[in-house]
């Protein structure tokens, strides 16, 4: 199998002022794990370490530089998938983590459980020595901004789809020379959410998925309709019966068409072609083409957003 490996920086309506540094954090993402991945390295491990990257830049929605909630809070959520197994570790609603792929990658290897959150995950993080970072670490000044912005505007709401909003989620698909996928997500979630929501990312088959026999997926987007038609799942289902991209086109679609959601995904079928498509005015991606190197868009070509 050649590895493959694509990322993303979130769907949504991203300002112009912005899209250079997301094509440039995305492309970085590739250009960190790309030679590792050829070299050997696992596809699990290949995702995550894109995924760190993402978090680690404060572009992104995602780690440092994600959105606060309502109370002026950073909650994080993700999800890593292992195509091999289909098992997964997922974080909810985590604060003061820099990396919460890192802990949801810790939990895959948890005899009992998957998915964790609460008082619990803490002390989870304490249990396996995870540094906590201090919000300050998280936070950035265009958030910061962004939420006085729209703390108390009565007219905003999470689904306001042209209101341009900074950042996004991330996400990384990969394949290794084994012909193991993997898929992980991680995010801030959606600016001036409540305490506790949590979103699409780290619920598994509606944020990611990935089995070795279909194909994997990372998506982004509103997570309330995502999760509603199980997004990831839902395009790997149809990799089995669909060239790659037609199976991407379909599951958003599919969202647009039975929950009116909004959003993009990411993927690699189990033959090693990659999948992208989007139905919000931007979608930062980049991946690993074996003829011309690292390929970055911040807009599908030819697929004009049904919304715009
Ligand atoms: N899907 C994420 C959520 O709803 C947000 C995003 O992808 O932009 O939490």
């Amino acid at each position: 199998m050649v590895p493959k490996i694509i990322v993303h920086g979130g769907a949504w309506n991203i300002p112009k002022r912005f899209h250079q540094a997301h094509l440039e954090g995305c492309s970085k993402a590739v250009q960190a794990v790309y030679a590792d991945l050829k070299n050997g390295l696992s596809a699990l491990e290949a995702v995550e370490r894109a995924v760190n990257e993402l978090e680690a830049d404060p572009t992104f929605n995602a780690g440092r530089g994600s959105y606060l909630n309502v109370k002026g809070e950073i909650e994080l959520d993700a999800i890593i998938c292992d195509g091999k197994t289909l098992n997964f570790g997922a974080v909810a609603a985590v604060q003061n983590i820099l990396h919460p792929v890192s802990v949801a990658k810790i939990l895959l290897n948890h005899p009992e459980h998957c998915f964790l959150a609460g008082n619990g995950l803490k002390d989870f993080l304490k249990e396996h020595h995870i540094a906590e970072v201090a919000v300050e670490d998280l936070l950035t000044q265009r958030e910061l901004v962004y939420y006085r912005k729209i703390k108390g505007d009565p007219n905003f709401t999470t689904r306001k789809p042209f209101e341009p909003a900074p950042g996004d989620t991330v996400g990384a698909v990969a394949l290794d020379d084994n012909g193991n996928l993997a898929a992980a997500t991680s995010t801030g979630g959606t600016p001036r959410k409540l305490p506790g929501r949590v979103g699409d990312s780290p619920v598994i088959g509606a944020g990611a998925y990935a089995d070795n026999q279909l194909g994997a997926i990372s998506a982004s987007g509103f997570g309330e309709a995502i999760m509603k038609i199980l997004l990831a799942k839902l395009v790997c289902d149809n990799f089995k019966d669909l060239p790659a991209m037609a199976a991407a086109r379909f599951g958003i679609t599919q969202l647009r068409k039975r929950v009116n959601g909004l959003g993009g995904v990411i993927g690699i079928n189990r033959t090693g072609t990659y999948a992208y498509c989007h139905n919000t005015p931007f979608m930062a991606y980049a991946y690993y083409d074996t003829k011309k190197g690292i390929v970055s868009h911040i807009k599908m070509d030819g697929m004009p957003s049904d919304r715009v």
